[in-house]
């Protein structure tokens, strides 16, 4: 039986990961490098029980016949539960929370709330009371700025993809609020989601968690630690930190960004007709945070987690 730590009360991500070390200077949690298996999932999806097309029933069918693992139905301030739950996919409780500019998701929430009139922490502090994980919804579509981001608290990170918001207007990607907020020093976690109302939202954004076993604890472990990657179709199948390099092995793509405080980061670009498997960084040692982001043909996407020097 894998043993995996229970619920947090708040959202931190720890100071010292088990994860790779770069002259005892860099810190994260390196799913490459972590025991368990990798499970796919979606975190945020809506249902006939608020403002979705699909049944529950329906929803975990579809996402269960698509490969994906685990779901968190995060219906509008009310947890949904689903009647004939398919085999083999692991149904996580969750509630998006929030009316007007402010959506949080809770995932691992019993109860969802109407958070009408409640500003961006007290939604926050609202799902860590009941140990769940806060996931701040859409920063772009929502127009919530970098700076409030930056000041808000006990949050594990937010969507830098949503899928509907991308589909719908064009602003499915927070990523430049990624870089603000981790430039101002905070540690937080970037998640890719579906946000799935409608049949065209499906399968666009999804997460690759390393875990010992898919029980509810070993996946929200793993989560809270950031043992995972986000994706929109990309894979990452390799990251290595030695000596001062990071070695990123992915699908075969267009190029590999490695992102940086400021003007710090390199973007690793394929030669012309040809495409990358593999890409290296030396670390100069004053990026302040280091992210990988992998760019498909297509324009898929791939991103690593933030590691902190
Ligand atoms: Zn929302
Ligand atoms: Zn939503």
């Amino acid at each position: 039986m894998p043993s995996c730590a229970g619920k947090g009360s708040e959202f931190r991500v720890p100071d010292r990961m088990p994860g790779a070390q770069l002259g005892g200077d860099m810190e994260f949690a390196n799913p490459f490098e972590a025991e368990g298996n990798w499970y796919r999932g979606n975190l945020h999806i809506h249902t006939t029980e608020s403002d979705g097309i699909h049944t529950p029933d329906q929803a975990a069918r579809l996402y269960r016949d698509r490969g994906y693992d685990f779901i968190c139905i995060s219906d509008h301030h009310r947890v949904t539960s689903v009647k004939n739950k398919p085999e083999d996919l692991l149904i996580i409780p969750g509630a998006e929370m929030g009316r007007g500019p402010v959506h949080v998701v809770g995932v691992d929430v019993s109860a969802g709330f109407d958070a009408q009139g409640m500003k961006l922490q007290e939604v926050i502090d609202r799902i860590n009371g009941q140990r769940g994980m806060a996931i701040i919804a859409h920063p772009y579509w929502s127009a919530i700025t970098s700076a409030e981001l930056a000041g808000a608290e006990g949050y594990a990170g937010f969507e830098i993809f949503n899928n509907v918001c991308n589909n719908i207007k064009g602003k499915g990607y927070s990523t430049v609020h990624f870089d603000e907020v981790l430039q101002s020093g905070k540690r937080i976690l970037g998640f890719a989601s579906d946000d799935t109302h409608c049949e065209k939202d499906l399968f666009g954004g999804c997460i690759m968690v390393k875990a010992r076993s898919l029980e509810k604890e070993c996946i929200m472990d793993s989560l809270r630690k950031g043992l995972f990657y986000s994706s929109t179709g990309m894979s990452i199948s390799g990251l290595e930190v030695k000596e001062g390099k990071i070695t990123i092995s992915c699908q075969a793509s267009e190029s590999v960004n490695f992102v940086g405080y400021g003007f710090m980061g390199n973007l690793v670009c394929a030669e012309a007709g040809a495409t990358l498997t593999r890409a290296e960084y030396q670390v100069k040692g004053t990026e302040k945070y280091l992210r990988i982001e992998i760019t498909g043909k297509s324009g898929l996407k791939a991103w690593t987690n933030p590691m902190f020097l």
